[in-house]
């Protein structure tokens, strides 16, 4: 029996809704799209300080241990906790005496200096083919093309993308090895020291921060990036995160160590602040 127009256009109907719910199958589950980060927004640029925080090979590591964690025999809930760790792991500040007899030490720097425009310099590619990457001045100088001169104040962030890696020694650090003979096998991205040279001669830049260990590479003997930049009072923050949140230019960092008296470094919560108008 041929198929009447109805019977054709009932067929047709069903084809398309056949077709329609194929693809619905096979299409991916919906997810809805993430929101624009809201103006103002916070941005948390510190790990979390637990068993997973990674330290210097030859650094005690963060250690908790509770003290009390129930109910008292007053009836209502209690619960405090003993911790310690070296002033240098996690996030934290290297104050500028870590490496400079005279410089400052935690509690010398002056809070505004711990609050600036932040500049992303974004290296994450060449530091994903070589693990040994120094930021150069002329990295600097790239950033500087596309966004204007470092700002008066301004804290440069450099973002390798290694923070991706944390917790994992083996690709974050190099190693996984601890101890003094670890050392020698550190391998992660730094700055220049003729990079930073440059900025402390030629800009006036509050603080210099990186998402890796340390603001030398990982196969420096001589340190001459803390060197140079401690020397000038500029303070470092390391194992920072999160760098790929904030834009290259146009946020502000508030970045607020535990005030350590004499403090050579400092666990470190740093925070970025979304620009107002995105
Ligand atoms: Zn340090």
């Amino acid at each position: 029996m041929p198929a009447t127009r109805s019977t054709r256009s009932a067929l047709l109907s069903l084809c398309v809704s056949a077709a329609f719910l194929l693809a619905a199958c096979s299409a991916p589950p919906a997810s809805p799209p993430a929101p624009p980060p809201s103006p103002g927004a916070l941005v948390d640029l510190s790990h979390a300080y637990d068993a997973h925080t990674l330290f210097w090979p030859t650094a005690e590591r963060f250690t908790l241990k509770p003290v009390s964690d129930g109910v008292t025999p007053g009836g209502y809930y209690y619960a405090a906790n003993w911790f310690s760790m070296e002033e240098h792991g996690g996030t934290h500040i290297d104050a500028p005496r870590h490496f400079a007899a005279g410089g400052w030490t935690v509690d010398d720097i002056p809070l505004d200096r711990l609050r600036g425009p932040a500049a992303v310099v974004d290296v994450s590619a060449q530091a994903k083919e070589n693990a040994d990457y120094q930021v150069t001045t002329e990295d600097l100088q790239a950033w500087e093309k596309a966004h204007g001169q470092f700002p008066e104040g301004a804290l440069v962030l450099l973002r390798t993308g290694f923070s991706t890696r944390w917790p994992d020694a083996a690709t974050y650090l190099g190693t996984a090895d601890r101890g003094a003979a670890a050392v020698a096998n550190l391998h992660f991205p730094g700055l220049h020291p003729d990079a930073a040279r440059w900025l402390v001669e030629n800009r006036q830049v509050h603080a210099v921060g990186i998402d890796t260990a340390s603001i030398d590479f990982g196969q420096s003997t001589a340190f001459q990036s803390h060197r140079t930049l401690f020397a000038a009072n500029i303070p470092a923050f390391e194992n920072l995160t999160q760098l790929d949140q904030l834009p290259p230019t146009g946020a502000t960092v508030l970045a607020l160590p535990m005030k350590i008296g004499g403090g050579s470094g400092a666990p470190l919560r740093a925070v970025g602040i979304l620009p107002a108008t995105p």
